[in-house]
């Protein structure tokens, strides 16, 4: 089977992406890179029914199905092109709440750093996509504007997109996201949010490029 890896990796997070408030019904989808495929999951499949044989592959650049017996999520378009604008590995869409409401307020152009984890995205905020119809190339388009410079956005009265390095990554990076939107919500409902500087920011990306952030438990000892 192609892409073995990836598409038990992405059975495996469908199973947990409705409880974790990443969707509702069969709404996201997620993807992975690697050399010239994306396995990417199936449309509108429930995602108990999950199975790596569903997953779909794609040719990652011309976007034609290669393997897998349904046919990929109607977002193909905006995971390519999410994946080609960041060079990353790893698309997770999702119809969170928090993202969406934010993504749904008037006048709000763009998610602003309330916490400094707005710099885990590339930047000092993170934009909101304008909406056009899911699945269609004009919301990739709208998407890709979106990501200039970032690897998150979210989009209009629709979700968010996320992009990382490997699944697991992005995964927790989509959720990080979200709790950057719920915090910003919180803080909305009861007053006014401060907002983090451009240059507090950029402190933030540079001490975290410098000294790194997170660490790997080593074997346990016997
Ligand atoms: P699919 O079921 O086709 O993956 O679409 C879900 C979705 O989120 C559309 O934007
Ligand atoms: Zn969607």
């Amino acid at each position: 089977m192609l892409l073995h890896d990836a598409r038990q990796q992405i059975t495996e997070a469908c199973f947990h992406l409705a409880d974790d408030g990443l969707v509702v019904g069969t709404a996201g989808n997620l993807s992975v890179r690697e050399g010239d495929l994306v396995a990417i999951t199936p449309s509108g499949l429930p995602y108990p029914d999950m199975r790596p044989d569903l997953v779909a592959v794609v040719d990652y650049v011309t976007g034609k199905q290669v393997d897998g017996a349904l046919k990929p999520a109607s977002e193909l378009d905006l995971h390519l092109t999410a994946l080609r604008a960041t060079g990353q590995m790893s698309v997770v869409h999702t119809h969170s709440y928090a993202a969406t409401a934010v993504a749904s307020l008037e006048g709000v152009s763009a998610l602003p750093a309330v916490h400094y984890y707005i710099c885990m995205f590339g930047g000092s905020n993170v934009r909101v996509a304008d909406y056009a119809i899911y699945g269609s190339p004009e919301l990739a388009a709208n998407v890709e504007r979106a990501l200039e410079g970032r690897t998150a956005a979210l989009m209009s009265n629709h979700g968010s997109v996320v992009a990382g390095p490997d699944l697991a990554a992005t995964y927790v990076l989509a959720q990080e996201l979200e709790w950057v939107c719920e915090l910003y919500l919180r803080t909305r409902a009861v007053g006014t949010p401060k907002i983090l500087s451009d240059e507090q920011i950029a402190a933030v990306a540079r001490k975290i490029r410098e000294t790194g952030y997170g660490q790997h438990a080593p074997a346990p000892e016997d």
